[in-house]
């Protein structure tokens, strides 16, 4: 018998191949996928499928916020390039006793984000199935002067993210442990925004940048992964709301781990030199550094412990 697939990263690996065509400058495994397409421009493509009570659940979540989630997450792939969102296709499933109201304020959601960042929606396609699934394919444009792809960290460079981290997790485990209250967080939750103004800003000057989708220590790892490089995450450093602290207090949890492991914050993780860093360090804060090696370590405490396992993974299936 086959074996079973073990982790996302072992899947992608598997199926990664050398892309034929020349223009390809990045196939499998960066945020987007970069195709030359002029001297000083390239065209990136992205997709991200949702899945309801995997991604989203209707018990939480308005069906305008999973119009806008779903735009987001996309434009956030994106905006971890260093690129400009542009175009969308959007694909559906819909169960049989769906009602035209749902569709109508998902298609709300989809516009109201879609309006945000100038992107149009082009297309898409339509079906009937057992649940709601949702997938959204996007183009964009980057100058070749601003791409940040994952693969060029650099030893000595800082690893910087845009925002607090961990509020996205904190609002699920909210809405999971019927806690009241704590609006705010859960809002962020529902709807959450990709963080394109802050990569404007920023990818001009740095390295490596990557969206945080699956926590800090995963992106992390993907960042040196691609770079063949290792990290340092200081633990005391991962910014966090005050909030998020008091929520977690509640739930008896290390916000810290929400962060970490938790996902889907879409702030922005790069990685900058020392003598760029001046020109970003407004943008963000320094949460670690990168080091020779292919190991991740949380600095804790003034220890250094190896990070084993990387938060949410589709396949293992293991909240870390
Ligand atoms: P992100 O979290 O930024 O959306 P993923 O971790 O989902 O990125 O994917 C990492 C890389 O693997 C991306 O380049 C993505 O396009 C690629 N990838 C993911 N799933 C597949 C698949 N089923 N077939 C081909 N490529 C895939
Ligand atoms: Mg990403």
């Amino acid at each position: 018998m086959s074996a079973t697939i073990k982790s996302e990263v072992d899947f992608i690996n598997a199926i990664k191949t050398e892309p034929k065509n020349k223009e390809v400058i990045e196939g499998i495994g960066d945020d987007t996928a970069i195709i030359k397409i002029s001297s000083n421009k390239y065209l990136l493509f992205t997709t991200d499928m949702f899945v309801e009570n995997d991604h989203f659940s209707l018990a939480y979540s308005k069906p305008e916020d999973i119009g806008k989630k779903v735009i987001e997450a996309n434009v956030s792939d994106i905006a971890a390039m260093g690129g400009i969102p542009k175009y969308a296709v959007i694909s559906i499933s819909l169960k049989q006793n769906i009602s035209f109201d749902f569709v109508k304020r998902l298609y709300k959601g989809v516009y109201y984000s879609c309006n945000k960042y100038n992107v149009d929606l082009v297309g898409g396609d339509t079906v009937h199935g057992n649940e709601i699934v949702i997938n959204v394919a996007m183009l964009g444009y980057a100058k070749t002067d601003e791409i940040c792809k994952r693969k060029d960290a650099k030893v000595g460079d800082l690893i910087m993210c845009s925002g607090y981290l961990g509020t996205s997790t904190c609002g699920l485990e909210l809405y999971r442990n019927n806690i009241d209250g704590f609006e705010s967080i859960k809002k962020f939750h529902r709807a959450p925004h990709a963080n394109l103004d802050k990569s404007r800003k920023v990818c001009k000057y740095v390295n490596a940048m990557e969206d945080v989708s699956d926590g800090l220590a995963s992106e992390v790892r993907n960042i040196c992964l691609e770079s063949k490089k290792g990290a340092i995450i200081y633990w005391e450093k991962i910014p966090i709301r005050e909030d998020v602290r008091k929520a977690a207090k509640i739930l008896g949890k290390e916000p810290e781990d929400f962060a970490l492991y938790g996902g889907e914050d879409f702030e922005l993780v790069f990685t900058v030199s020392k003598k760029n860093y001046e020109k970003v360090k407004k943008f963000g804060y320094v949460v670690g550094e990168v080091i020779k090696g292919n190991k991740i370590y949380l600095s804790k405490e003034n220890k250094l412990i190896e990070i084993k396992k990387f938060g949410y993974d589709h396949f293992a299936r293991t909240k870390v």
